[in-house]
């Protein structure tokens, strides 16, 4: 059986660097047929300046793009769709990617979310609740999608680089449902009626911390890494910056969907080795609840997104200032048969994630209650507000107020963002 060829390219000139990273697969010839309509994915997600990381850099950006147009495609075109709430020409913009892509002379910039030519597309045995999505007919029936993420570390994700990249070619409707169901799941639903046929990672400047936005912190690592195996992509990039892959339950949802090979035996590196590069980095959602005594949590059976998220929530309270005024809480996590041992009922007992929705459901008919913060993963800030406000969530709140929710939100991000300088400084 032939490997999934993965590059390795470590260097100072982003453009050298893309075009050595290709040339590894087999140049750009090889990769791109002449006269095709070519997209370009950046992970442009959120507002973030170029020296955040939060985006891809538009160094990159700009040498993919001169190195595609090498191939003689008809037309490159770069498309977004940024994160809910996030206008997408402003995270772009912002992100420095417009005016890159513009130099590089794109033929055209589409933010997918205005896009209204959409069609509907039927996923085959779905693993998740999504049965279908609507797609910019531009981006189906384009030749090729060149999927270009940074490697940022994620709250609810451990970390994103090219299998979440994929999740930013859809409207906010279905990103709204993805959010509703298995994430890991749906975002491999999805790779499964659009796929990208090259990916080029951004690792030049990646994020470690408490990504993927403003918490993070950028790090020089000064690598380009390519595939046209979006699985094995990622199995890689995770070596190299010491991120043990059985800690990720999305690769889990990957193979199953056979998307590409996790194993290192199945894997080719061409140009630099995974150990010439190896730096690890700071992935702050693993770090185990040993750290927080104070609290007694029941995590068997939760996967890395609810332990990713819960850990940055307990972050957070310490940060903040909330953490002692809720010790001694019981936290559970994770799909159980059973109300654990030794929990105590009332709004001491917070239960997180759409796994405990059975437990919830035994607690009330027992006549009992509990905190219930739902959702696969749950919101960002929600196992947080779940605990500081001891009211369940989804809750109607939200949906009145959005204005008011995103203020607390950019508040706390605000706060957080100093206490996070300020114990650097330490
Ligand atoms: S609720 Fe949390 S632990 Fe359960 S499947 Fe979803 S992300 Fe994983």
């Amino acid at each position: 059986m032939s490997k999934s060829i993965v590059s390795i390219v470590k260097g100072t000139d982003a453009k050298k660097m893309v075009e050595d990273a290709l040339n590894h697969l087999g140049g750009v010839d090889s990769l791109i047929k002449e006269g095709s309509t070519v997209i370009v994915k950046p992970n442009g997600g959120h507002v973030g300046s170029p020296e955040s990381s939060v985006c891809t850099s538009p160094a990159v950006v700009k040498a993919v793009i001169e190195t595609l147009r090498k191939a003689n495609p008809k037309k490159i075109i770069l498309a977004e769709s940024s994160a809910i709430g996030c206008d997408t020409m402003e995270c772009l913009e912002v992100s420095g990617i417009l005016k890159a892509a513009e130099e590089a002379g794109v033929d055209d910039i589409r933010d997918i979310k205005s896009d209204t030519d959409l069609i509907r597309i039927q996923i085959q045995n779905p693993r998740s609740a999504l049965i279908n999505v609507k797609l910019p007919r531009f981006l189906v029936e384009a030749d090729h999608i060149v999927n270009v993420p940074i490697f940022k570390t994620h709250v609810s994700m451990v970390f994103t680089c090219a299998l979440k990249n994929i999740k930013g070619v859809v409207q906010d409707s279905i990103h709204g449902a993805m959010h509703m169901t298995d994430l890991a799941a749906a975002m491999m639903d999805l790779w499964s009626v659009i796929k990208a046929d090259l990916s080029i990672a951004d690792l030049i400047r990646p994020m470690e911390g408490f990504g993927p936005h403003t918490t993070g912190n950028p790090v020089d690592f000064g690598c380009i890494v390519a595939s046209q195996d979006p699985v094995a992509l990622d199995a890689t990039v995770c070596r190299m910056v010491g991120l043990d892959i059985n800690d990720v339950d999305y690769f889990k949802a990957a193979r199953d969907r056979e998307l590409g090979v996790v194993d290192e035996n199945e894997i080719e590196i061409r140009g630099n080795t995974i150990k010439e590069v190896y730096k690890p980095l700071h992935l702050s959602y693993l770090e185990g609840f040993a750290a927080w005594p104070e609290y007694n949590f029941y995590i068997e059976n939760a996967c890395s997104s609810c332990q990713g998220l819960m850990a940055f929530s307990m972050v957070k309270l310490k940060l903040l200032g909330e953490y002692d005024k809720n010790k001694g809480i019981d936290i559970v996590l994770g799909r159980k048969k059973e109300i654990p041992e030794g929990v105590r009922f009332g709004k001491d007992l917070i239960l997180v994630g759409d796994c405990t929705n059975f437990l919830k459901k035994k607690i009330k008919e027992a006549g009992k209650s509990c905190i219930h913060v739902g959702g696969c993963p749950p919101g960002e800030p929600l196992p947080y507000w779940g605990i500081t406000d001891r009211v369940d969530f989804p809750n109607p709140d939200l949906v009145k107020d959005p204005k008011k929710v995103r203020q607390r939100l950019e508040d706390e991000t605000e706060l957080l963002l100093k206490k996070i300088k300020e114990k650097k400084k330490e």
